[in-house]
């Protein structure tokens, strides 16, 4: 209760599996007495592209571009565009940050990775020494929960898909972890357009009970062990 959650929301259509996720999650959330902020990326038309454009006025070096160089001296000068400003305002807030979205390609859909790319700016997410358990962004706890389109069998070490938790390394270990942030255990939906509407009744009704007890969780161990041993 009192815990504040920011869950990074990327599917385009409300009535979808990913959207039902999302609802649950606000509903069960803000029944706990936290306080529940979404970022509908779809719904925003959140930019997704690293530009020139996210540095309001002047560069630091006009002769050659570097984002990296330049947002983190625009953060530095309080010059970033004002969706990056507003994001890393939420991010600030938050206890919990919660990604709910459906794979794409092994991975997150391109709006989401270039909220990644351009929120989790450096000076604000991590510095120079200020990496992984040093992070910037310590004591806040991250989940990714995403749907696939195939089945977990496939998505086991000895499947064709290879073991889901390489496609974790990346989200988890490589942005949040770099960040200092906290990883609970990843909450997957399998192939929810190929099972059965029971069976997607029995997926929601999973994901609800698992919120009921999830201030109580420990994260995982994010170390390369997690994802390949
Ligand atoms: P939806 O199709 O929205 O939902 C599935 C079903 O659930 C629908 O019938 C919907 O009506 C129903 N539903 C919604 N809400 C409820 C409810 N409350 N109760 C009961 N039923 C409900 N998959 C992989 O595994 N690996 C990949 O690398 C991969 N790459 C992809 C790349 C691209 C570009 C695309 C487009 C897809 C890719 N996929 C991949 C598949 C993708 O991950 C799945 O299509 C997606 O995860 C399915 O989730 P959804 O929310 O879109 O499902
Ligand atoms: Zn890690």
């Amino acid at each position: 209760a009192g815990k504040k959650v920011l869950i990074v929301y990327a599917h385009q259509e409300p009535k979808s599996f990913n959207g039902s996720l999302l609802k649950i999650a606000v509903e069960e959330l803000t029944k706990q007495g936290c306080s529940v902020t979404v970022s509908d990326l779809y719904a925003m038309q959140f930019e997704p592209r690293a530009t020139r454009n996210d540095i309001v006025g002047h560069l630091h070096n006009s002769e050659a571009f570097n984002y990296g160089v330049e947002t983190w001296e625009a953060y530095k000068r309080g010059c970033l565009s004002k969706d990056l400003v507003e994001e890393q305002k939420k991010v600030r807030e938050a206890d919990l940050l919660i990604f709910q979205f459906p794979l794409f390609w092994f991975n997150m859909p391109a709006i989401l990775k270039g909220w990644m790319d351009r929120v989790l700016v450096q000076g604000f997410a991590y510095d120079f020494s200020k990496i992984y358990d040093g992070g910037l962004l310590q004591d806040k706890l991250s989940l990714f929960s995403f749907t696939t389109g195939v089945s977990q069998e496939i998505y086991s070490k000895e499947g064709i898909g290879g073991d889901i938790r390489y496609v974790l390394w990346p989200m988890q270990h490589g942005i949040m972890h770099f960040c200092g942030v906290k990883v609970l255990e990843p909450h997957i939906c399998y192939a929810p357009e190929n099972v059965s509407e029971e069976k997607r009744k029995e997926m929601l009704a999973a994901w609800t009970q698992r919120l009921k007890t999830l201030w109580k969780e420990e994260p995982i161990n994010c170390s390369p062990e997690w994802y390949f041993k």
